[in-house]
């Protein structure tokens, strides 16, 4: 069953010394983003050498320990227990709340929803049979619609405000009895802007519906930046209303890839969550999460992150984070971009009003500058690190380069397709 004429890679008889190996992975990385020097503003979070030294240390310490035997393991345990705890006193959870470490935003999404629909069974909510709905924001990220997916529930984005914020009330009259959840964002990606949790948690307690804040991206960000005297609105578990939320270590909260939290008001709302099973010969299983295995060095790396900058930590970069994107906003705006709504975080959308905002993003990619867009209206995407500060001048002086060259062009640029993922 050989194919003589594939090009397929087949694993080599032999090995390969690793320092061969470690030189061709280098050469294989020289097409890369050149992230480490601060040109890319999504996927990645630089925070500096140090911080990166211990998620490496931390991270290779644990990598083969695994986090679905809490018994075997329960340094990972302890460290899980101790980052759920961190992360709901930072979003003001009462007494008796809980979580859970997961894989990512995605895996805390998905775990959110199926907790949310266990939940709306079990209060006789959702009837057998019937399809659960999911009333959200468009602005709200499409990990929603691949756990809907999953689910086979039904989602029902509704149009932002002008200010492109979610509208709870417009949100309020999509809602039915077989809706299972409301979500807001904290922020929300593509315009970095916190959506008006306060009010959706009114519209949900009207019709007694679970709110689930997504603060993947900002949920180790918002609590700092309050610290450093931001004026924001209410986007947690203060809100009485939320039930619960995402959060992400592996973003704003500078830690390794692989971590996230999924947290809830109550123990008993993370009951729902849970699966266990012993139908089968291999012994009783539980797991809280979408996971099996769970990688050991994704939590000790979150753990040893959170410990290594503690609050001051956070407060210096989440802050210098916050000057650069109002420097970066002012400078964009004295170039005669408009910034997309009123962003109070590390991210920012900005457009230019009369040029191809997409064709100055595809000359700044030239230079090697790597962003997101935002498609609707077309801007330009940032996700700021505290790296971004060494960089911003450069960045704004290229931004008025590539403005120039598309003013100068006599033909509108190619139309290509920027994406997120993919
Ligand atoms: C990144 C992000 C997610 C998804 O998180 P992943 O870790 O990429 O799976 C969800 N919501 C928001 C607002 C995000 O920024």
């Amino acid at each position: 069953m050989t194919d003589t004429t594939s090009s397929r890679v087949s694993m080599p008889s032999h090995g390969t010394d690793w320092e061969t190996l470690s030189a061709q992975m280098n050469e294989m990385a020289t097409g890369d983003v050149k992230w480490r020097e601060g040109k890319t503003a999504v996927y990645v979070f630089n925070a500096g050498e140090d911080v990166s030294r211990v998620q490496k240390e931390a991270y290779t310490r644990f990598m083969s320990e695994n986090g679905l035997g809490p018994m075997a393991f329960p340094s990972l345990k302890r460290m899980e227990e101790e980052i759920i705890q961190m992360a709901l006193s930072l979003l003001n959870a009462p007494d008796g709340a809980d979580g859970s470490v997961t894989s990512g935003g995605t895996d805390s999404i998905t775990m959110a929803i199926k907790t949310a629909r266990e939940y709306a069974r079990a209060k006789g909510r959702l009837k057998p049979g019937c399809q659960g709905n999911i009333v959200l924001p468009w602005s709200a990220h499409p990990a929603f619609d691949k756990a809907a997916e999953m689910m086979d529930l039904e989602l029902r984005r509704i149009p932002v405000t002008d200010d492109f914020l979610a509208d709870p009330k417009a949100m309020g009259e999509a809602v039915d009895d077989n809706t299972i959840m409301m979500v807001g964002s904290a922020p929300c990606f593509p315009y970095g802007l916190i959506d008006p949790i306060a009010e959706i948690g009114e519209v949900a307690a009207a019709h007694d519906v679970w709110v689930h804040v997504d603060a993947c991206v900002g949920g180790f960000f918002a609590p700092f930046a309050r610290m450093n005297g931001a004026d924001l609105p209410a986007f947690d578990f203060s809100v009485a209303q939320v039930h619960s939320m995402s959060a992400d270590l592996h973003k704003y909260g500078y830690c390794a890839k692989g971590a996230s939290t999924v947290l809830f008001r109550s123990a008993e709302l993370k009951e729902h969550m849970i699966f266990d099973t012993n139908d089968w010969p291999g012994g009783r299983m539980i797991t809280p999460t979408l996971a099996g295995t769970r990688p050991g060095g994704a939590i000790a790396a979150a753990w040893a992150v959170m410990n290594y900058l503690g609050v001051d930590g956070y407060r210096d970069k989440q802050g210098l984070v916050v000057k650069t994107r109002e420097k970066i906003e002012a400078g964009v705006t004295a170039l005669g971009f408009v910034v997309i709504g009123k962003p109070q975080l590390g991210l920012i959308g900005y457009r230019h009003p009369d040029l191809d905002s997409f064709a100055i993003w595809g000359k700044l990619f030239e230079r090697g500058w790597f962003t997101s867009i935002v498609s609707k209206p077309q801007g330009i995407h940032l996700m700021l690190s505290p790296k971004h500060a060494e960089v911003a001048d450069t960045y704004l002086a290229d931004v008025e380069w590539a403005m120039e060259q598309v003013r100068g062009a006599n033909s509108p640029a190619e139309q290509q397709e920027i994406r997120y993922g993919g």
